[in-house]
């Protein structure tokens, strides 16, 4: 005998089917609707990539606590991920206006990467509206504007980063010099997973986190690596690494930014918290800070 289901069983099943299947279908506009039905507190989410590698994106899809199908399935609905959704090109476009207007003031607005503003944001296109290409320039206004809270994810998107480096040909700058809206920074090069969805989890329960003088959350780079790492004893008794790799040793004058820079690595740890840059065996580049490849610093050093 056939088995009817009332309404919500079908969107829950629909949200376990989907969960079950691949993370890769849930982004069809008409799946995340049937999402949001489910989990109907679950603030809705747009994660729009300017000028990046995807580093950001491949580091936040790797989290680990809470999972990312938790948090994509029961914390947040996340209308737009241009490496995950299953739609594509207008239609895709389509639904981020939608969401835009039918979630005004309530939407949260993810940037990863630089926004390119030379030639009127044409280096960076990311779509097609009602038949004229969008620039990532004046989508980020647009997403900016009408959000309740504005997030920029990775040093890219945070202050600039690589892309920025000297010459700069197409103009790019970081979402902050964008948008007329206070920016929350989570910088990283990668930005860390933990560091992104503790913020978001922090900001939808208590509100805005304290931030520091660059906009970033005090509680994930309230910490001076130098300060905390395993090799603090070593620098103080000036046992000095020669060569990267030698163990036991502190890695200041190998160009070591620990000194100068704000992150909880030392704590967190990357890939499960399996290792960190300096336990690795190299020495921090200070990818979390705004001088990460605008100086004679960080990656650049040699
Ligand atoms: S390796 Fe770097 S962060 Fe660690 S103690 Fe030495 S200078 Fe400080
Ligand atoms: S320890 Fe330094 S290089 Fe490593 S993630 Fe933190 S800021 Fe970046």
């Amino acid at each position: 005998m056939a088995k009817f289901i009332g309404r919500r069983e079908f969107l829950k099943s629909i949200g376990a089917t989907v969960a079950g299947i691949s993370l890769t279908q849930v982004y069809n506009p008409l799946v995340a609707k049937a999402l949001a039905e489910v989990v109907q507190t679950a603030p809705p989410v747009i994660w729009f990539a300017g000028g990046t590698c995807g580093g950001c994106s491949i580091s936040a899809l790797n989290a680990m606590a809470p999972q990312i199908d938790e948090i994509l399935l029961k914390m947040i609905t996340l209308h737009y991920h241009i490496n995950i959704s299953a739609s594509s090109g207008e239609t895709l476009m389509e639904h981020v206006y939608k969401v835009m207007e039918e979630h005004k003031g309530k939407y949260i607005y993810i940037q990863e990467g630089v926004v390119s503003t030379a030639a009127e944001g044409r280096f960076c296109v990311v779509g097609e509206y009602k038949g004229k290409k969008i620039a990532m320039a004046q989508l980020a206004k647009e997403l900016a504007q009408n959000a309740q809270a504005v997030v920029a994810v990775g040093s890219c998107s945070a202050f600039g980063g690589i892309p920025s480096a000297p010459p700069n040909p197409t103009g790019v700058k970081p979402l902050s010099e964008v948008v007329d809206k206070p920016v929350i920074n989570i910088p990283g090069c990668p930005a860390h997973p933990d560091d992104v969805f503790g913020t978001l989890i922090y900001y939808l329960k208590n509100g805005l986190p304290e931030l520091d003088q660059h906009n970033r959350p005090k509680l994930f780079f309230g910490e001076e690596i130098h300060q905390k790492c395993f090799l603090k004893p070593q620098f103080d008794a000036e046992n000095m690494a020669e060569n990267f790799g030698e163990q036991g040793k502190c890695y200041a004058l190998l160009g070591c930014l620990g000194p100068k820079t704000h992150c909880n690595s030392w704590k967190r740890g990357w890939n499960s918290n399996i290792n960190w840059c300096v336990k690795s065996g190299s020495h921090c580049i200070a990818c979390t800070e705004p001088t990460f490849s605008k100086t004679k610093a960080g990656m650049y050093a040699y």
